[in-house]
């Protein structure tokens, strides 16, 4: 879960790492009565999930209120490399004497915290990392021990930070490191990492990623995802507990367990279709879940056909079956279904389906078969066998 840049902010000053203050404002009028309180100058800062807000015009300073106004006015509504500007920051403007850049991810490759820090800050780091990797100091951290005062005051002297400010960065590099750890974040970046001509080391930008399955430990991060930009059938979904990831196809998945749902859409990709979703109605799933699951699929527009593939474990085939036939009574879908129930009660279940005589249900009976056939629907054409309910043999998948 990647966090907007005053967010990111607000988890640095609660682990004692130096900020501007600011506030966080969505009108013009906002903009410039937050810009009065914070005190001129002031930097009007685009909040959106991208970098390089700076050079797309999305990072402004201003010396009195009429600029402010300019400014808010720009920049509310702008489009930054495809996201567009709903939020502003204001804070307060540092003068800058050096920018250094100083961030601690997972490297997973390591299994292990990693601290980076440069004293070329400022610009792109993948930039520096490019052109003069010496400038880029990478040190692991031992997960359990942390990262000891020691080893941040080498970071900060390997890395060639100006005497006079070491103990500063050890101290953002220390705050920063419990940034990451202690809030679960998978990532924590500040670029730039500011030295004020006061000789100040504070963080004048923040990126951060939180684990998002780790949020549950920390209740009072769980409002800080950027809903405005989040998909809303994605949001419904998270609310009822379903597992779905938005995709842009048009061909509706929904599975029982995430390994069974990645190969679905392996073997419709596979068959030429392009799937619309990733739905995990999860294991033990109920009639209830079920019919939720289909409500969540069929409120995406472009879906034309949807398949269900239901491996019955816990998850019983009879109950999947009762949630679709509850499904099609309360939403009455137009687009057709392929189903392929196999498993625990799989017989009951299709018989189900066949009492219930759905029209546009149609049973397939091995991931295969099932994937042509959606994929068939999906573009429009006639499949050879009729629809589950309509005839009394056709449905027997067994
Ligand atoms: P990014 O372009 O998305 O990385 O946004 P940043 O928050 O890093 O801002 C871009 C640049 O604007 C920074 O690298 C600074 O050079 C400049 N900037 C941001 N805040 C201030 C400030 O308070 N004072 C000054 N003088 N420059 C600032
Ligand atoms: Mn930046």
């Amino acid at each position: 879960m990647d966090l907007l840049e005053y967010q990111g902010k607000q988890l640095f000053a609660r682990h004692g790492l130096r900020v501007s203050d600011g506030e966080a404002v969505t009108t013009v009028d906002d903009a410039v009565a937050a810009a009065n309180r914070v005190g001129y100058p002031v930097v009007v800062k685009a909040q959106v999930l991208i970098g390089g807000r700076g050079k797309a015009g999305g990072v402004k300073l201003a010396n009195d209120e009429a600029q402010a106004r300019e400014h808010a006015q720009n920049i509310l509504g702008m489009n930054i490399k495809g996201h567009t500007v709903r939020t502003l920051w204001i804070e307060h403007a540092s003068d800058i004497a050096t920018e250094y850049y100083a961030s601690v991810l997972l490297d997973r490759s390591a299994k292990q915290p990693l601290v980076i820090f440069s004293v070329e800050g400022g610009v792109e780091i993948e930039q520096v990392a490019e052109q003069s990797p010496e400038k880029l100091i990478r040190r692991h951290v031992d997960a359990l021990k942390g990262l000891s005062r020691q080893q941040a005051v080498e970071i900060a002297t390997e890395g060639g930070a100006e005497e006079d400010v070491i103990e500063g960065v050890a101290d953002a590099l220390s705050a920063l490191y419990e940034v990451w750890s202690s809030e679960d974040a998978l990532l924590a970046e500040i670029n730039p990492l500011i030295v004020t001509p006061d000789r100040e080391v504070k963080a004048l930008d923040a990126k951060v990623t939180l684990d998002g399955n780790a949020l549950y430990r920390h209740p009072e991060n769980q409002g800080l995802s950027d809903s405005e930009n989040e998909d809303p059938i994605e949001r419904a979904a998270k609310e009822q507990g379903v597992q779905y990831v938005a995709l842009d196809g048009d061909i509706g998945i929904l599975g029982n367990g995430a390994g069974l749902v990645m190969s679905t859409l392996d073997v419709v990709a596979q068959a030429g279709g392009r799937p619309a979703n990733f739905l995990d109605a999860g294991g033990g799933s109920d009639a209830g879940k079920i019919k939720q699951a289909v409500e969540l699929i069929l409120s995406n527009d472009a879906v034309t056909a949807v398949l269900f593939n239901i491996f019955g474990g816990i998850t019983r085939c009879d109950e999947v079956a009762k949630g679709l036939i509850e499904a099609f009574a309360a939403l009455e879908p137009e687009v057709p279904f392929v189903v392929r129930l196999d498993g625990t009660n799989d017989v009951q279940g299709r018989e189900l389906l066949q009492q219930a005589a759905l029209g546009n249900v149609y049973a397939a009976k091995t991931m295969n078969e099932a994937a042509e056939k959606v994929v068939a629907l999906a573009a429009g054409r006639s499949i050879e066998d009729t629809p589950a309910g309509a005839s009394a043999g056709a449905g027997a998948g067994a």
